[in-house]
């Protein structure tokens, strides 16, 4: 399979060929087509790191996100770390480097303008300050069309962590499509996510 079979936006695939990816990586192959597709599907995907699950839902973001609207808020993701929020931010924007209008906002501590609020189209951020985002008014959550859970086994297993992402999630539109992706799912974990992502496809590498 390529890159080009999968349909991406045609600017996407420009991001992809400037990072020099050829193919798409087992965990690209099986779950892209599934994530892209619609109507959009709740996915639950374990891959071991290294494997290319960044890019995997960072392309699905791309593709989901209306670059016409650079300032609504249209995709959230999650990590529980600033610094992975970072990195994510910048996986975003590498990839994204062709889409016109692209704008990537981290929603973590200090980050995000009193003033002004969060003012993107995809926010990448640690739960706690995305929360209190949203009840400063500071982040608009009406139009998001997708989430996703990074290191879902830290994120969902954490009495906090866990906590904090299950309310979150209460804030967002009910029809959401939930990506939860992680190196691995104990069964605690993996019961979790079934509930917080209802129906979802499951792939296993
Ligand atoms: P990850 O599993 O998300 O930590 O990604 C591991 C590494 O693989 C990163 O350095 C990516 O830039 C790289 N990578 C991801 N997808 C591809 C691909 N399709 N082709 C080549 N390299 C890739």
């Amino acid at each position: 399979t390529s890159f080009d079979q999968l349909g991406l936006p045609s600017q996407i695939n420009d991001g992809l060929l400037a990072m020099n990816f050829k193919k798409p990586s087992k965990i690209q192959e099986k779950a892209l087509p599934l994530m892209i597709s619609n109507p959009p599907t709740n996915m639950i995907a374990q891959s071991q790191s290294g494997t290319g699950k960044t890019a995997a839902f960072v392309l699905t973001v791309l593709s989901r996100v209306d670059f016409t609207k650079p300032e609504q808020p249209q995709a959230l993701l999650l990590a529980p770390s600033r610094e992975l929020a970072r990195q994510i931010q910048g996986v975003i924007q590498t990839v994204g480097q062709f889409c016109d209008n692209l704008k990537v906002e981290a929603a973590i501590p200090g980050a995000v303008s009193r003033e002004f609020g969060v003012k993107a189209s995809i926010v990448v951020g640690t739960p706690g300050t995305v929360m209190d985002l949203v009840r400063r008014r500071q982040f608009d959550v009406s139009q998001l069309k997708v989430l996703v859970i990074d290191e879902a086994d830290n994120m969902l297993d954490q009495q906090g962590l866990g906590e904090q992402c299950v309310r979150v999630k209460g804030m967002l539109p009910k029809t959401i499509q939930i990506l939860l992706f992680s190196a691995t799912f104990p069964d605690k974990v993996y019961n979790f996510a079934k509930k917080f992502a209802p129906n979802a496809n499951e792939i296993k590498l």
